[in-house]
């Protein structure tokens, strides 16, 4: 799906790389290869990772909260993050995983009680066919789709998946800021982010935004600033916003982990920014990721870890006081 002929060769429109690729050469992302003039996918139907996650480790706080969704993924990534969790699925040597059709991923959904299904671990849109194919079965089973998002997508992409896609969760990392993107996850610029974001938010696709704040170079304040207004001003101040902690790992595994009240320090940042909802994400046990209601102070979803604990919900509204909280239910 999504490539035009260049040439000689092919020209993909999936993900903001827009690889222009000669026959017999694969993409960026290592999954996607020129065969005769016909751009294929090497990924469709073999899945490289599949469990049973609760929605709110995707993080989605705010997307029927306390619920599980089935989690897919491929191998594969359009970035080349140097401190990737999932590196050995995102960066693999060789194309590996089990068969698994589409329609057995939605049969295995019903079956494990699962009200939504997650593409995620590596970045969905490079295993888009594989993921769009799913989603439309899902979705006449009354089943949700969610993408956990790089947000590196052609808003051609986000428009192809839309009439399937329920929710992402997009995923900034150093708040977005243009060196970090160039120096930490090999992108040459973080704009089509924002823009796909934006599509997104066209589209009706309830938003959640992450920010992994990566400490020598992902955890400075002027950026951090400008992303936090950014969501105020064009997703708007109700956007669930996760702060994720940093854990070293793969090319960064000798990196220092910043220190729980410095990320305090950034939650208080971006409260003072406007946003209403912001959490802090890798620090489990706080009081950060319980949803507070902005006007009478009360806790109407309260979180350990992933699980929800309580809630005082009044259908997506504060129990107590009535107040809207942006929680599809
Ligand atoms: S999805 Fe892969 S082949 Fe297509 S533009 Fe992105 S990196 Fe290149």
């Amino acid at each position: 799906m999504l490539y035009e002929k260049a040439g000689d060769a092919v020209r993909c429109l999936l993900c903001a790389r827009r690889c222009i690729i000669a026959e017999g050469k694969l993409g960026t992302c290592g999954v996607r290869e020129n065969m005769g003039g016909t751009l294929r996918t090497l990924v469709y139907g073999k899945a490289a990772s599949c469990a049973v996650d609760p929605i709110e480790k995707k993080p989605l706080y705010h997307f029927h909260p306390g619920t599980k969704a089935l989690s897919i993924s491929t191998v594969g990534c359009n970035f080349r993050c140097r401190f990737c969790d999932n590196w050995s699925i995102s960066q693999p040597e060789r194309i590996s995983g089990e068969p698994l059709s589409p329609g057995e991923i939605v049969s295995l959904a019903k079956r494990s009680g699962c009200r939504s299904i997650s593409y995620t671990y590596t970045e969905p849109t490079i295993f888009f066919e594989y993921a769009y194919d799913t989603a439309r079965l899902a979705r006449k089973d009354g089943i949700f789709n969610t993408f956990v998002t790089n947000g590196y997508m052609t808003p051609d992409a986000v428009e192809a998946i839309s009439p399937y896609l329920d929710a992402a969760t997009v995923d900034f990392k150093g708040s977005g800021d243009q060196s970090f993107y160039r120096t930490f996850c090999g992108v040459p610029d973080a704009n089509p982010v924002f823009e796909a974001l934006l599509e997104m938010k066209r589209r009706k696709i309830f938003i959640e935004v992450t920010n992994l704040i990566v400490p020598g170079g992902g955890d400075l304040k002027p950026p951090f600033l400008k992303l936090a207004d950014w969501i105020r001003d064009e997703l708007g101040a109700e956007t669930p916003y996760h702060l994720l902690r940093f854990f070293p790992s793969y090319l960064c595994s000798d990196a220092r982990q910043l220190p729980p009240k410095r990320m305090e320090e950034f939650w208080s940042m971006a409260r003072g920014e406007g946003l209403r909802h912001v959490y802090l994400g890798n620090m489990p046990g706080g009081d950060f990721e319980n949803t507070i209601c902005p006007s009478c102070g009360s806790i109407a979803i309260e979180r350990c870890g992933f699980e929800v604990i309580s809630t005082n919900l009044n259908w997506n509204a504060c129990s107590r006081c009535g107040r809207a909280l942006n929680i599809v239910v």
